[in-house]
This record gives structure tokens, sequence and C-alpha cells, in this order.
């Protein structure tokens, strides 16, 4: 038996005969590491990794043979790509069997912080949905925002709220996902030191935590809609048996996924509903320990009153959106806060819905500062899609575009563009603002982005 893994885990494990002990400790104990990440379909093509090995269950994700420095990488900063562990992307795969993909669906993302599965989410649905995606700890829902701003997708609020505020709007999404906060057991071959927290009191009270969270917002998932709940936890207390809870608390019946034998992953049923789950297991699978699956809600389910205001006319001038924009066609912007953000008018109504029952941390894409006069471009124009693709804009070598995201003092030697606002750009993707000057160039990166210490 393995002298570090709790053993309290790997004897409930092994009560399911199909169980490779061996082969997990062994995995384990070799530590092997796996780097993944999944690029952004609006931003890179696959071209740039036509020789890595893909991710079978995902689009547009690739297995890495090395893990580079992403910090030194101005693309991981443009938002070309996110480093996501590939287990975590077969909600991809879900995404496409349940015929959401490219789909005009409102999803909430509950437990979203960092923003791995929420930059998925908004990259499968496709701009003609609407994402909200929450995370109740203020501090990491500042990350959120940063990931999400990162992406560039102007079709997400995020919002930062407990699970029980989504109570307020009852009936409204179609798709849920809840990743809910576990014991961790799944990432202990990439983290070892977790393995020091793990007890079975603990997987106990996320389990409990787990269906406080489902009790307290399941009423926002409309009639006919799908959560999909995920863990990465091995413990069935947190997995399958909070299946049967839900199952036996509400009506939802289970949804089975379609997988390729191939790809390693374990098709489980739970022991009373008979619920599928999937478990990735790191030593069948090329990704770390991770579990998922798909219910669809069968109770009927009271909604809100949709009452739809005229729509406002807006406050923000056409001329500065033409100017800065590739497109002003379904496009609602707004004033915040003498920011204008934009935002799909398509979801116009649903912003003032949300609005009045949740805590908005960000809605939209905010493009700038308005002065009355002119725009001062915000550093999520420069990362969003719907920048107008023939402003101003200076290539740079890795060098300089490094010392542009350390907010170092740059040469006017390296820009040959006249002055005023020019976009830097690294391989053909912005990286964000410079003022170029007579004799200098003012660094707009933002303070709080920038690299340190390396
Ligand atoms: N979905 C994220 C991703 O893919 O990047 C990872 C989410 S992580 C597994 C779980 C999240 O739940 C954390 O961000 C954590 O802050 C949040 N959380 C912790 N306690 C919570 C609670 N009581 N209710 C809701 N969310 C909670």
């Amino acid at each position: 038996m393995s002298n570090f893994l709790p053993n309290e885990l790997i004897n409930r494990l092994r009560e399911d005969s199909h169980f490779d002990t061996n082969a997990f400790i062994d995995t384990h104990e070799r530590g092997d590491r796996v780097t993944s990440i999944r690029l952004n379909p609006e931003k890179l093509g696959d071209r740039a990794f036509s020789n890595a090995e893909p991710v079978s269950w995902c689009d547009h994700a690739f297995y890495l043979d090395e893990r580079p420095v992403f910090t030194l990488d101005p693309l991981y900063h443009a938002g070309c790509y996110y480093v996501q562990e590939a287990s975590s992307m077969f909600l991809g795969h879900i995404i496409e069997k349940l015929g959401l993909k490219d789909s005009q669906s409102r999803a909430l993302d509950l437990c979203a912080a960092p923003g791995g599965k929420s930059t998925l989410i908004s990259s499968y649905l496709g701009l003609d949905s609407l994402l909200v995606s929450n995370e109740v700890i203020k501090s990491r829902a500042n990350i959120l925002v940063e990931n999400l701003t990162r992406w560039g997708t102007h079709h997400v609020i995020v919002t930062n709220n407990d699970p029980g505020a989504f109570s307020r709007l009852p009936g409204y999404f179609d798709l849920m996902v809840v990743d809910a906060p576990c014991s961790g057991s799944g990432m202990f071959r990439k983290d070892p030191d977790a393995i020091d927290e793990w007890s079975l009191a603990n997987v106990k009270l996320c389990s409990d935590r787990q269906k406080r969270i489902l009790a307290e917002s399941l009423a926002t998932l409309a009639t006919g809609g799908y959560l999909i709940y995920s863990t990465c936890s091995y413990s069935i207390e947190e997995n399958e048996d909070i299946l049967d809870w839900i199952m036996s608390t509400y009506e939802f019946e289970s949804v089975q996924i379609p997988t390729d034998a191939a790809w390693g992953i374990e098709e489980t049923r739970s022991a009373q509903k008979q619920a599928f789950g999937y478990r990735f297991y790191p030593h069948n699978v090329k990704g770390e320990g991770f579990f998922v699956s798909v219910l669809k809600k069968l109770d009927h389910q009271e909604t809100f009153n949709r009452k739809r205001a005229k729509p406002e006319k807006s406050n923000v001038p056409k001329q500065v959106l033409q100017d800065w924009l590739s497109s002003t066609s379904d496009i609602h912007a707004f004033l915040h806060n003498e920011n204008i953000h934009v935002f799909p008018s398509s979801y116009e109504a649903d912003l003032k819905w949300i609005q009045q029952v949740l805590y908005i941390r960000n809605a939209g894409t905010n493009i700038g500062k308005w002065t009355g006069r002119e725009l001062i471009p915000s550093q999520d124009l420069a990362l969003s899609i719907l920048i107008k693709p023939d402003l101003p804009a200076q290539q740079v070598s890795l060098a300089v575009a490094q010392d542009y995201l350390r907010k170092e003092n740059l040469s006017r030697t390296d820009f040959e563009g006249e002055n005023g606002w020019s976009l830097v750009q690294y391989n053909g993707v912005n990286l964000g603002w410079v003022k170029l000057l007579p004799n200098r160039v003012n660094n707009y990166y933002p303070k709080e982005s920038r690299i340190m210490n390396l």
C-alpha cells in the first residue's frame, strides 16, 4: 500500500472490484506531470499547435510536452489560451452531446473562479448565449473577472453572490454548472501537499456543503434545464451519493453521455437511483482525478414575471462605438461609473432582471472611460474580440512585449507609429495600449496585471 495516500481513501476506492489500486498508487508515486491548454478559438487558430497531441474530448485543446513558464508568454496574457487540466475539459464534450453547442442558452456557472470552466462554456455556447459566471468569495471573483476579461467575450456577466441569491431568479437558466468545492483528492498527483489536509471528516463536511449549495440554488434552473455537477474528488459521498440525494429530493433524471472506450473514462452508476457518473482516474486517462455527471430537471419550476421594459435609448454616442468596435450590430452600450460597457442587445432585458437581484461585478466588456468628448480605451477593449481590427498598432519583439507586460519604460525607437494611442501586438495579437508621444512612450498596461519577479 502507498505510504502517503490516505488509507481510508484507498480502502474505499478498493470496494469497486474494477479499481486498479496498484496502478492508481504507482501513478501518484511517479508524480507524472500532464500539462494541457485550451485555445481561445476567437483569438488563436489551432495551426500553432498542429504537432501537439489533442485532448480527445475537447475542441482546440492540446497537451504540451513540457510545461513552459506561462507567465513569460505574451500570448498567455493576451487570453489566447487557458492552462486547464485536461479531464475537466470533458465539459466541452458534454455541452456538445446535450446539443447546446453554439446555442442560444442562458447558462450559470455557479462556483466559477478562477474561470477555467467559464472560459470553456463561453467558447462552447458561443456568442448568442448568455453566461452568468458567479463566485461567492470576493477576492476570487476579482481573478474570475480578470480571466474572463482576457478571454475577451462580451456575452458574460460576472456576479459575486452566495448560491442562495440565485433562488431570486427562479426557472431562469437552461444550463447550470456546479463545479463544487470539494475535498480535492483528484488533485493529489499534481499537488501532493493537499494530501495532508484530506480526512474523512472533511469529505463529510464537503458533502454537506455540496448539498447545501445545490438546495439553495436549484430553483434557478428551468424545467427541462440541465445541471452539470462536478468535483475533483474521488469520494462517493461527494459524487454518486450527491446524485442520489438530488434525485430523491427533487424530480431529476440522469443523462447518459456517450464516451469513447479508448479515452479511459469510467462510467459509474449511483447506488440508489442508478444515475450515470463519469470518473477520471489519472492511471486511466491523460489528466487528473475528476468526476462529472448530468441531470435533467423534470420538476415543474415556477418562474418570475419577465416584464420587458422598453429598451432605453443609449446615452453613448454611436460614433464612439463605430470608432473602436469591429461591429455595432447586436450591441447594447451603456455608461456605468463613466465607463462604457458593451453587451449583447438580445440580453438587455436579462441584464436588468439580473441587476435587480444579484451583485454584479462586471457586465459585458468595459471598453473605456468616456470623458464626454473622447474615449480613453481600456485594457479590456484591447483584449476584446470586438475591437476594431485596423486601429493603430505596433508589432513588438518578445523582449519588448515582456518589458511592456512588466510595465517598464519603453523606448520610442521601438515604436514607429504616429503619436497617439497604439495597440501593442505580439504575433499579431493585442497585449494592451501605449500612448506614443514625440520623445516618449507611455505604458498603459494595468499595474495590477503586470509580471513581477520574472
Ligand atoms: N469552476 C472553477 C474552474 O473551473 O476554474 C473551479 C471552481 S472550484 C472547484 C470551487 C469554487 O467554489 C471555488 O472558487 C470556491 O471559492 C467556491 N466556493 C467555496 N465555497 C463555496 C460555497 N459555500 N458556495 C459556493 N461556492 C463556493
